[in-house]
């Protein structure tokens, strides 16, 4: 029983330094110390000697099990750093490639957008503001010099709402916003004068959708109300936003514009950033219409308690959906609120 113990020990320890690979060393230690392996099914033989040896023999066991299994861990472990050194080592290994690609997501065209001409008005001592959603009818309309029977009301296609509990006791009505103007109420009445700043925000208006039109979508209003502001601010407010937007100053021309909560008012257009002779963007006219803007009326002024005889300003409207649709030469606004993936994937980070 002895020998066969150390004849057990001699031939497990050497088949296991020529194990040539994990494979192999995985079946050695199977073969050695498993259910049925060799040291097991002598073990079991221990039950047939004389008592007296039993002991001895079986410390014996023990001491082999432990050495062997010693061996085999020894053994695994070396297996292992030989075969990391032959991957390193090999040709087909070069540490300097990129891993691969993890997916990632990206920002919204509008939040592009949004952003970068945040920073450009930030840079230019603008502040960046916010306002509610939902707004009452004083500031959305009649503050702005809109009052309740002026007709330039029918061309807001206004979505009214009743919020709960409300009713006619608080008094006013209540819309969801139709322009970012409302903004420049709150602030002027919140900050007086001076004050230069934006306003981007999602608007809402009762449209048919169509692949130019949808009743929710985005402006960006800017306002700046001082002594001795007039249009020749208002133009240069503009034309750093365009080159802000396409990287170089595009040629502009100003066209009269109605909007009541200015006087005068304008259009701007700018000369197709797209084409030279004619496209689909500016319907072959070489010029796109880009912002409404004006001096801010009087009425505007007085009804945010600002004094029009020392203060004037120039507020201007961009639509941020649109100018995000042309930076992008995305030719559905549909997509911009469409959630699709398929659409958001082609705008990475
Ligand atoms: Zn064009």
């Amino acid at each position: 029983m002895r020998e066969r113990l150390e004849e057990l020990r001699r031939h497990g320890l050497a088949a296991v330094e020529g194990a040539s690979d994990e494979d192999a060393l995985r079946a050695q230690e199977i073969q050695l110390l498993g259910r049925n392996g060799a040291l097991t099914v002598l073990l079991r033989e221990l039950g047939s000697v004389p008592a007296e040896q039993r002991p001895q023999l079986g410390a014996a066991a023990n001491q082999i099990k432990d050495a062997l299994a010693a061996a085999i861990g020894a053994r695994r472990e070396a297996l292992r750093q030989a075969s990391l050194q032959r991957e390193l080592s090999g040709a087909g290994f070069d540490a300097s490639l990129p891993g691969p690609p993890l997916p990632s997501g990206g920002l919204h065209p509008l939040t592009r957008v949004s952003r970068e001409l945040e920073d450009l008005f930030t840079s230019m001592g603008y502040r960046v503001l916010d306002g509610p959603e939902v707004e009452t009818e004083e500031h959305n309309f009649d503050a702005l010099n809109i009052p309740q029977d002026h007709p330039a009301r029918d061309a807001f296609d206004t979505i009214w709402v009743t919020p709960p509990g409300s009713g006619a006791a608080r008094g006013g009505a209540v819309c969801l916003r139709t322009h970012t103007s409302p903004v420049q109420v709150r602030a002027l009445r919140r900050f007086g004068a001076p004050l230069r700043a934006i306003a981007p925000g999602r608007v809402f208006r009762q449209e048919t959708q169509d692949a130019s039109h949808d009743h929710t979508f985005h402006q960006m209003e800017g306002l700046v109300v001082d002594r001795g502001v007039g249009v020749a601010h208002m133009l240069h407010a503009m034309h750093a936003l365009l080159e802000g937007l396409f990287g170089r100053q595009l040629e502009t021309r100003l066209r009269p514009g109605y909007f009541p909560f200015v006087e005068p008012g304008f259009e701007l257009d700018a000369r197709c950033p797209f084409c030279s002779g004619g496209c689909r963007v500016c319907k072959q006219s070489t010029w796109v219409e880009l912002m409404p803007g004006g001096l801010v009326h009087p009425n505007v002024l007085r009804a945010c308690n600002v004094d029009p005889e020392v203060y004037s300003g120039f507020a201007f409207g961009l639509g941020l959906s649109r100018i995000a649709m042309l930076r992008y030469g995305i030719d559905d606004i549909r997509w911009m609120l469409s959630g699709d993936l398929r659409f958001l994937s082609q705008f990475p980070a």
